[in-house]
């Protein structure tokens, strides 16, 4: 059972994001998974903001209030096509905008990398895929859908409880008998999550950052 470091930011860092709009908040989450990448991120959304007093991305909204479209503002566009070929739509049109932003106008790599060997992934469920295929990594979202498929009830008043998820890993690891994999075994920046008791030191609770593991 390991846990990488999760992204913290200083107390100003913090405060400048909490200051956000709601999607430009939603774009520091997407933007990348270390502490560099997403300052590099809220740097350019602040200050885009504060040197044309327009945001990075035009949004615009469906009929039920979510985002429907995002227009990077950054791209130039031509008057024939108005804009398409840097609009972003269809499913989670913020998150695609995020990684074409980050990736294509602030040169970070790839946003989500993996946390056993690095590689670059544009998209999250990219490379939990991967970690999970090639690292048995789980994070937590990935895991909670391991224990659900292979039958472990789960506690509905503590169900989203990062703890718990723990220490049900922690369970079913030994009840099969199996042994964590040490973190020399997985790669660098792996840290080692003592076994808290239940109602004990919580482990981080932002989403994707713990990482489970356990051979199956
Ligand atoms: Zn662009
Ligand atoms: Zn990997």
């Amino acid at each position: 059972m390991i846990s990488p470091p999760p992204v913290q930011h200083t107390e100003a860092a913090q405060q400048l994001i909490n200051s956000l709009k709601g999607h430009e908040k939603s774009m520091i989450n997407y933007s990348a998974d270390t502490e560099e990448h997403q300052l590099r991120a809220l740097v350019a959304i602040v200050d885009h903001r504060l040197t044309t007093s327009a945001g990075v991305c035009v949004v615009t909204t469906g009929q039920s209030g979510g985002i429907k479209t995002v227009t990077c503002s950054l791209c130039p566009s031509s008057p024939s096509t108005q804009g398409s070929e840097r609009r972003f739509d269809k499913k989670n049109p913020i998150r695609k905008f995020t990684v074409h932003f980050v990736h294509d106008h602030l040169q970070v790599p790839k946003p989500f990398h993996c946390f056993g060997c690095g590689q670059e992934f544009p998209f999250s469920q990219d490379r939990d895929r991967h970690e999970k295929a090639v690292h048995r990594l789980y994070r937590p979202k990935a895991f909670k859908a391991l224990m659900k498929q292979s039958g472990v009830p789960s506690t509905p008043s503590v169900d989203e409880d990062e703890t718990l998820s723990t220490s049900l890993a922690h369970e079913q690891s030994d009840a099969r008998g199996l042994s964590s994999v040490s973190s020399g075994q997985v790669g660098r920046d792996v840290v080692p999550v003592p076994n808290y008791p239940q109602n004990g030191p919580s482990v981080p609770q932002s989403e994707e950052v713990c990482v489970y593991n356990f051979d199956v």
